[in-house]
């Protein structure tokens, strides 16, 4: 949606700060997603639940028919509320503890993505004690790095994620090993915000080299499972809404050796829901130092913490002024120097009360907000209920 079609008038008497979701751009995004990743036989997407876990989010990617990505208890239980089928919840994690892996198991999830030995021996004993036989995969570390900020690589052999590869038969031969464990795939996930197809493509090649490995052992697997990772286009939200799903699914389809029956499971999280979310926030005061100007607003890193923990990029509009940009730095109100949405960006004239939108908020914005300082978490509003 363009800055104009910002429903402005209707946020004047609202409390901000405030999520605001485009539904029908959520949508469009899913419709994206299914039409073509159905293009190629046998991939399953999964919607990873930590970039926004919003209830009335989570019912409409259910509704399109995605399954869940989980990484704790609490977004199992989330997931099974919003009416996801058991049958369609991986469950990934460096650390599960037991009620979360009795919680899995009491809801007969479609897989455990197991990251070390040690866990794997705790989900065999607690299927045992439940009489249950737990469908594990194993997530590897592919040591494939990403092309995306540090802090947001997940598949190289530093990271703490995943089993080393050059484990895997050992790993594969110890659970086949334990009798309440059933090996059914293998998992990967390298990081996130990735538009480099090449970065996925390193993947499909490592996998299919794991995979003519298993061979020689006459081992062979049910499923794949990519992880997700795909970015979004932080820069022109309004120009490229909806990511380049063609050519994500068909780097896949062509790279990735699957061998007959097999699936390909996705994990995709910020390429579902970033660009339907904008942070609405209200201009508090216009402050002029000696060198710049800084328009303050009543959000802060408690809403949204991405700039300050990743130095991540947000577009952001002012939706109250169409008057000559000036230069201005986006600070917050939280007693820390690291509060900051943007430096030494150009905004139509800004005032007191002007209504700002910060852009591509719908992943890791909602979901990572804190009341540090005792604020109060801020509200998600749907565009079809205001
Ligand atoms: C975070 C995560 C994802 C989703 O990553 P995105 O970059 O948001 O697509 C998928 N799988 C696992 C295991 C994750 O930890």
């Amino acid at each position: 949606m363009t800055k104009g079609q910002f429903p402005t008038a209707k946020f004047q008497d609202m409390q901000t700060p405030f999520y605001y979701y485009d539904t029908e751009l959520l949508r469009e995004t899913l419709r994206a997603i299914n039409s073509e990743a159905q293009k190629h036989d046998g991939f399953c997407v999964h919607y990873a639940v930590k970039a926004n876990a919003n209830p009335r989010i989570l019912r409409i990617i259910r509704e399109a028919g995605l399954g869940a990505d989980c990484v704790s208890g609490g977004e199992i239980e989330a997931s099974v509320k919003a009416g996801f089928p058991s049958t369609k919840i991986v469950y990934a994690g460096v650390g599960k503890s037991d009620w979360e892996i009795n919680l899995g198991l009491d809801n007969d999830i479609f897989c455990f993505n197991v990251e070390s030995i040690p866990e794997l021996e705790v989900i065999n004993g607690l299927a045992a004690a439940k009489g249950k036989v737990a469908r594990v995969a194993f997530r590897l570390n592919p040591n494939v790095g990403a092309h995306t900020h540090a802090n947001i690589t997940t598949g190289l052999a530093e990271n703490k994620f995943g089993i080393d590869m050059r484990d895997m038969l050992k790993v594969i031969e110890e659970a086949q090993g334990m009798a309440n464990v059933k090996v059914v795939g293998l998992h990967f996930h390298i990081g996130s915000q990735i538009l480099d197809m090449g970065d996925f493509e390193a993947l499909c090649n490592r996998v299919n080299d794991l995979q003519l490995e298993l061979e020689r052992h006459q081992i062979r697997v049910d499923h794949i499972n990519v992880g997700g990772g795909l970015g979004v286009d932080y820069q022109h939200p309004n120009r490229v809404s909806i990511p380049d799903f063609k050519s994500y699914f068909d780097t896949y389809a062509k790279k990735l050796k699957l061998r007959p029956g097999q699936t390909l499971h996705f994990e995709l999280g910020r390429a579902v829901v970033a660009q339907c979310g904008s942070l609405i926030t209200r201009t508090l005061y216009i402050k002029e130092g000696s060198v710049k100007k800084f328009a303050i607003v009543d959000a802060g890193f408690t809403d949204l913490i991405r700039p300050a923990l990743y130095q991540a990029y947000h577009k952001i509009e002012n939706l109250s002024s169409e008057e000559e940009p000036d230069t201005y730095d986006v600070v917050g109100p939280i007693c820390e120097s690291t509060d900051v949405f943007a430096k030494q960006i150009d905004l139509n004239c800004t005032h007191r009360g002007d209504l700002l939108a910060i852009r591509s908020a719908g992943a890791y914005g909602e979901i990572m907000a804190s009341q540090y300082n005792c604020r109060r978490l801020p509200t998600g509003y749907m565009s079809d209920e205001i």
